[in-house]
């Protein structure tokens, strides 16, 4: 039989009008669409799979994100499908050891998030071809096998290849009975429904309130725009929930370190479980500057920590108490399997961000793989839940009781339904072909009226 190839990578800009209800709407983003820079990945093995990933962006920008996965296109095209499932790996070192594209990082940024894709469809591929949820892959993977996928280059100087063999053998034990609870308790999640900074205070109270009825034991709320509002909206949320409701601050980068430290400190009475995005991805040393003097309250970041050498480097500053990794801005499961056995190795809880469109989907596969041969605990350790864009994914996220439940259909989850795509390609999908011949319209309204 003739070796089934890759034949195809398409590159799809799919963005969704989020904007319009001010879901998504923080201190630094007052106004994201939603939206995903999509690649499907096709073969000629004649069984109808194809691998499916993203990256996440919030609108302007996404198709100069597509057209960075397009760049990657000539790595993958005719490798033979069956090879780069059985070593994702490859692909990852092949896309990262582009010297050329290379120039555009390194291991940073837009190039990076595109080498994320690609690498996250190989995995939606290797997990359909395997009839598993990535998960489960990962779960049930050799230790030897998974540390292969890592790249140790820049983090040896804290974790050795020999020391995640050791990390992952001892995840296996009691393996078995932690899949088994997790398939009938699922894994504990947060929400951030309520505290997005476009509500209202009405708005913000009543979904506060519904949260602890639907079983979440933590929320989250946007800060950074306004200290008074911040302190109103957050002592009518505790009003809302109780003191036994952890509730998380969220300020998206908003300020220098000092500002951070003073602002984290003047919400302190209202007992914030953690202050997440209190300053710069960038700043390492703010971070750990910033820890030590808003303790007790945690400090928490990483949806916009770029690779596995700055995780490293905030985990040996002991800059961060939280440590959420993200499945679409570094470079795909290879790379968050690397920030995962950093973690483990630091004692670090790992609280994934979410939201987004589709990030809920994918990465629940990773908190779940830490839980079941990893680190073993749900202790301390919740994945962000947001409750919108769900419907437009074939294997959608199902939280019941403050909890993920855990996906069992083959893949990433990550894969959108068709007629999804079809609408909200931008800018010819039938959503935005219509949108703009009513802004037309209303334009010429506008022109008659004068
Ligand atoms: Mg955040």
């Amino acid at each position: 039989m003739a070796v089934a190839r890759i034949t195809d990578v398409d590159v799809i800009d799919i963005r969704f009008p989020t904007s319009r209800e001010l879901d998504g709407s923080d201190a630094m983003n007052p106004d994201p669409d939603y939206s995903a820079a999509y690649v499907i990945l096709r073969t000629d093995a004649g069984d109808g799979l194809e691998g499916h990933a993203f990256t996440f962006t919030i609108g302007r920008g996404n198709d100069v994100q597509a057209a960075a996965i397009a760049a990657l296109r000539h790595h993958v095209l005719g490798r033979s499908a069956e090879a780069v499932c059985a070593d994702p790996g490859s692909v990852f070192r092949a896309l990262n050891g582009d010297s050329q594209l290379r120039w555009l990082g390194p291991e940073k940024g837009v190039m990076h998030m595109a080498i994320g894709a690609v690498v996250n469809a190989v995995w939606d591929l290797a997990a359909k071809r395997a009839g598993r949820p990535v998960w489960k892959l990962l779960a049930d993977a050799e230790p030897e096998w998974l540390a292969d996928q890592v790249d140790f280059r820049y983090i040896e100087d804290a974790l050795t290849r020999e020391e995640a063999v050791a990390l992952l053998r001892k995840g296996k034990d009691g393996a078995a009975e932690r899949e088994a609870r997790l398939l009938t308790h699922g894994y504990p999640a947060y929400t951030t429904s309520p505290g997005w900074l476009g509500h209202s205070d009405e708005k913000l109270v009543r979904l506060a309130a519904q949260a602890v009825a639907d079983g979440f034991t933590q929320i989250k709320l946007k800060v950074g725009a306004d200290l008074a509002d911040d302190i109103r909206r957050l002592r009518a949320a505790r009003a809302a929930v109780g003191p036994g409701v952890r509730i998380a601050v969220d300020a998206n980068q908003r300020w220098n370190v000092a500002e951070a430290v003073e602002w984290t400190n003047a919400l302190a009475d209202l007992d914030p479980y953690w202050v997440e995005e209190p300053t710069s991805p960038d700043d390492i040393l703010g971070h750990a500057a910033v820890r030590r003097g808003v303790a007790p309250v945690r400090v928490a970041t990483g949806e916009h920590v770029q690779n596995r050498i700055m995780f490293k480097q905030l985990l040996q500053a002991e800059a961060i108490d939280v440590l959420q990794i993200d499945a679409t801005r570094v470079g795909g499961v290879n790379e968050n399997l690397a920030i995962l056995l950093l973690a483990a190795k630091y004692g670090v809880p790992v609280c994934p961000h979410a939201g987004g469109v589709g990030l809920c989907e994918l990465v629940r596969h990773l908190s779940m793989f830490d839980y079941v041969a990893l680190t073993g605990t749900t202790e301390d350790r919740v994945i962000e839940y947001v409750d919108h864009l769900h419907e437009h994914f074939r294997d959608p996220v199902t939280v019941v009781n403050g909890h993920y439940l855990a996906p069992t259909a083959p893949g990433f989850s990550s894969e959108m339904h068709a007629a999804s795509i079809a609408a909200h390609r931008y800018p010819d999908g039938s959503f935005w072909a219509a949108d703009a011949a009513d802004a037309d319209l209303a334009e010429r309204r506008k022109g008659t009226n004068r």
